[in-house]
């Protein structure tokens, strides 16, 4: 069972002693783990019959103001839930857990804030940046069907096991950067790009069940999982896909073949991942792998890469 754990956030940290075994043992009836930052994911542990709900102001990229939301989560039998943090975040939401006994508990948490950089990549072909009207309708289709799918819930908790790389690559685009194409602005990039050769495997960092296999205008063939109450992670730009919808994957098996279809510069692999409609940062979960050597380097690695993203080359 990993350890729970939580990072820069004082008012949380007492909680965080909590181990699963402690609320089970109905010690303390909420803790929590992940990543209490922009783009990150947390799961939580209450009591059984425990209802959760995330008080937010919540705000998309393409909006201009945040919105108060009361989001209430879907609470396991033996009380785990999740939720994730979008790229816009607030600094601070609140937790209300309303225990089977009527006390309700309202937990503040903070969530720490990111700078995102401006990205300007270039030598897109021209029907990426701005697409022919005749691929509109083809484009809002295949938009409907990826948000149809991350609709999704199903009971699977794969998101609780510890992440291994889907492709060992140089990280050539990190979560977040505002992006230009050829000079003109587009959406965030919400995912993370590792740049490996064509053809190179691409596995399922932890098991899943696949539920969307497709070739997409912009992301190219693209593959889906599945992970659990509303956690998917999506593979885009592939070569090849190896997989379909309805197929149980375990961890490390291939899923498809780096590539560079649909509106990328060259071979990578671009990695997404989502609660829901929110779009968060695999990077995320690759910090708080089991093995505190191995995600130390990767983690410094990852760092060090920050600094070299600008040449934007394998971008998207
Ligand atoms: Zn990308």
């Amino acid at each position: 069972m990993p350890t729970w754990i939580q990072r820069g956030a004082a008012a949380v940290a007492l909680t965080l002693l909590a181990t699963s075994a402690m609320a089970q043992q109905g010690g303390l009836p909420l803790a929590l783990r992940g990543q209490l930052v922009q783009g990150g994911l947390v799961i939580g542990k209450t009591v059984s019959g425990a209802t959760v709900t995330l008080v937010i102001d919540r705000k998309f990229w393409w909006e201009k103001a945040r919105k108060r939301v009361r989001d209430k989560l879907p609470v396991a039998a033996d009380g785990l839930f999740v939720f994730g943090l979008g790229r816009e975040a607030p600094p601070t939401a609140v937790l209300k857990v309303r225990l089977p006994n009527g006390q309700v508990i309202s937990h503040q948490l903070k969530i720490r804030q990111r700078r995102y950089r401006v990205q300007r990549i270039k030598g897109v072909a021209r029907k990426y940046v701005t697409p022919p009207k005749r691929q509109k309708a083809r484009i809002k289709r295949e938009f409907l069907m990826v948000v149809e799918a991350r609709k999704r819930f199903s009971d699977r908790r794969d998101f609780t096991r510890p992440f291994k790389w889907p492709v060992a690559g140089r990280i050539s685009g990190v979560y977040g950067n505002q992006r230009f194409f050829n000079g003109v602005p587009r959406q965030p990039h919400f995912g993370l790009d590792l740049a490996a050769a064509r053809g190179r495997p691409v596995r399922a960092p932890v098991p899943g069940v696949v539920i969307l296999t497709h070739h997409l205008f912009f992301a190219g063939k693209t593959v889906m999982l599945d992970h659990g109450r509303g956690v998917t992670t999506t593979y885009i730009h592939l070569h090849k896909i190896l997989v379909k919808p309805g197929d149980v994957v375990t961890q490390g098996q291939i899923i498809g073949q780096v590539g560079s279809t649909g509106r990328s510069t060259g071979p990578h692999l671009h990695w997404g991942m989502n609660w829901k409609q929110i779009r968060l940062d695999p990077a995320q979960m690759m910090h708080h792998t089991v093995g505190a050597v191995r995600s130390k380097r990767r983690r410094s690695r990852s760092q060090r890469s920050r600094g070299r993203m600008h040449r934007g080359r394998r971008g998207q």
